[in-house]
């Protein structure tokens, strides 16, 4: 029933999902569709789960399956990927399986140790039987290659499973948290800096299916300015899958501001808009949520009463995951996860322009709101409105 060189396909783990009781299910069905939809553009595979673990499976020689393992570590939901390879459930054709699949780690290691799990309860002999017996066939077949429980330069991963046994080497991380989709929808505001890639990716990890909203203010900020975000956008397609940007124009409600309030003001009645403006974006796709970079104390107006001022405008529940991380932090982060080098590429945003000389760091509301008066917010609004164009964002 298993040829010489059965395929090797993956075994995914999933994490937190195996805890979500009722709703188990349904977190179980959303992980299989997410890894489907992300396989598929690396070839044709039979993805389903058993026993809390989801296999791919290639079903022809054309599957990339470099390619497709890479793409399965980035499905959120997903703890750990390990290639295995099928065989029958029997000692010898496991250890066979084994001392082929793994020659060049026996080759490599001076020792190892079998490690088995069975998820088979009806198999004849239980985990410990068959790591000795596993274990016992291998040792006589790599003489020079120890046997050692404890600190093992190799582990041998055995699963013993409803339709066969299983033969695998470490496994590799994956990307954790919720799979997509589970955790609701919400509006992310992304900027070209750091920052904003990084929490909407945290976010996402918790299962927030995202919306993107970025404001550009040409002539002040350039297309290229643009491609960058578009281009930070595409890099989280990795993970998140396709998603719209909404891009607003927003050099009007700039020049507004510049022309009509205090200057010590302009950053933060600037960043009410872009609120009022994202809710109203979150309201017509049905997001229940916004996302902004925000850390305490970054930036002026990143103080706490600045972060109140600011989100004084929306009813929606601002998520702000970076809020108690470090600047390092959050780079290490942006690095790990594919945005760091394109976030640095030296272009304007729009809150780079007109930034005042002394932004208010304690400000009031109704200081701000006295000062905001002077302008027709609901003209400005939906003046921008009307100017938005949607891009779509294909991995
Ligand atoms: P980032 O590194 O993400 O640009 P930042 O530390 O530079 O963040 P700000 O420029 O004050 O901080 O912006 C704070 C947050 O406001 C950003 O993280 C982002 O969520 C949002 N934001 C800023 N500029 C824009 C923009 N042009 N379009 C959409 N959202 C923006
Ligand atoms: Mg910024």
């Amino acid at each position: 029933m298993f040829e010489e060189n059965a395929q090797e396909i993956f075994l995914l783990k999933l994490g937190e999902v195996v805890l979500k009781g009722l709703n188990r299910r349904s977190f179980e069905d959303k992980l299989v569709s997410n890894v489907c939809r992300r396989v598929r553009r690396c070839g044709s595979f039979n993805v389903y789960l058993r026993q809390s673990t989801i296999y791919v499976e290639p079903q022809n020689a054309q599957c990339n399956m470099a390619e497709a393992l890479t793409a399965c570590r980035q499905v959120f939901g997903v703890v750990s990927v390990a290639k295995a390879v099928p065989c029958a459930k029997d000692v010898t054709a496991i250890a066979d399986t084994a001392a082929r699949y793994l020659k060049d780690e026996f080759a490599a290691a001076k020792t190892f140790k079998v490690e088995s799990k069975r998820a088979d309860k009806l198999f004849r002999l239980n985990s410990i039987q068959i790591s000795q017996q596993v274990g016992g066939i291998l040792a006589e077949r790599f003489p020079d290659v120890a046997v050692d429980v404890h600190k093992p330069d190799l582990t041998v991963y055995v699963e013993v499973r409803e339709k066969a046994a299983y033969v695998h080497a470490p496994a590799a991380p994956g990307a954790g948290g919720l799979p997509i989709g589970m955790g609701g929808r919400a509006v992310s505001l992304l900027s070209g800096g750091i920052d904003s890639p990084v929490s909407s990716w945290m976010m996402a990890r918790r299962g927030v299916e995202l919306e993107m909203v970025h404001f550009v203010s040409p002539p002040y900020t350039s297309q290229q300015a643009l491609d960058k975000v578009l281009e930070l956008a595409r890099l989280l397609t990795a993970w998140c899958g396709r998603m719209t940007v909404h891009v607003i124009p927003f050099t009007r409600i700039q020049e507004e501001i510049r022309k009509n309030c205090p200057e010590e003001y302009f950053t933060l009645i600037m960043r009410r808009f872009m609120m009022r403006l994202a809710q109203t974006v979150a309201k017509s796709v049905h997001a229940g949520a916004l996302v902004t970079g925000e850390s305490l104390g970054q930036v002026a107006s990143q103080t706490m009463l600045s972060l109140g001022v600011t989100e004084n405008v929306t009813d929606l529940p601002v998520l702000r995951p970076l809020i108690g991380m470090d600047k390092v932090e959050i780079i290490r982060l942006s690095r790990e996860i594919g945005t760091f080098e394109t976030s640095i590429l030296p272009y304007e945003d729009c809150c780079t322009v007109f930034t005042p000389r002394h932004p208010c760091t304690r400000p009031r509301l109704e200081d701000v709101q006295a000062a905001e008066a002077a302008l027709d917010v609901q003209a400005l609004m939906d003046e921008a409105m009307a100017g938005r164009t949607r891009v779509r964002v294909k991995p």
